[in-house]
């Protein structure tokens, strides 16, 4: 039996929030390993800025040579909305023998009400709420509470610094800034 966080997102583009989050899961409840789950079609938000495909390669690049942060893909190979319900199910089905934990920011956790199936989504996993600047971490559900350093960093808010033509570095890895300026990601302007 293996232990497997999971991480969903849009990561658009992903950044060290996510990084750091992920890490702190895995040290915190001694993971075997955490896989990062990039979203089609979120069924909270908009459509993402970028393309899955650039996505995919920003997040592989993020995670670089960490051996135990892994990509399932499985939501961008499935069609229609993303619903962590049917991942977690999917994913349960093909792993019969694995735990997984599913790690989510603030934001998330007060968002749990109106996720899609929650009463029984929370019966199917175990959710692990980590802080995030502006948002409450009470909850009437069930889920491990996580003292990570609370990043107010949001991949929006990135965009926007990119939009801007503001600096970027320290706040997402210096190889995913490469590949968002060489394939001219987020609209930014010529480099600094
Ligand atoms: P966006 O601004 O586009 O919504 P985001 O920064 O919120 O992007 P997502 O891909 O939406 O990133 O988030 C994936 C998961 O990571 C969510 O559970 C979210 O709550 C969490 N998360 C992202 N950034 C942080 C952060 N700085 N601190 C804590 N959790 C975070
Ligand atoms: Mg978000």
């Amino acid at each position: 039996m293996k232990k497997i966080g999971l991480l969903g997102g849009t990561f658009d583009p992903p950044h060290i929030g996510h990084l750091t989050m992920a890490e702190e899961a895995y040290e915190r409840l001694k993971l075997d390993e955490v896989w990062f789950i990039p979203s089609a079609e979120p069924p909270h938000k908009d459509k993402a800025r970028v393309s899955a495909t650039d996505r995919l390669m920003m997040l592989k690049i993020a995670i670089g040579s960490v051996d135990y942060f892994k990509i399932n893909p499985i939501e961008l190979t499935r069609k229609g909305k993303s619903y962590t319900y049917d991942t977690i199910q999917a994913l349960k089905e093909s792993n019969p023998d694995d735990e997984f934990y599913f790690i989510i920011g603030a934001d998330m956790v007060e968002y749990l009400p109106h996720w899609f199936k929650i009463d029984q989504l929370v019966e199917l996993v175990q959710f692990v709420g980590v802080k995030r600047p502006d948002y409450q971490l009470d909850t009437p559900y069930p889920v491990i509470l996580l003292d990570t350093p609370g990043l107010d960093i949001s991949s929006t808010m990135i965009r926007e610094r990119l939009e801007m033509n503001r600096s970027v570095r320290y706040l997402i890895p210096d190889q995913v800034l490469s590949l968002i300026k060489e394939k001219g990601l987020y609209g930014q302007r010529t480099s600094t």
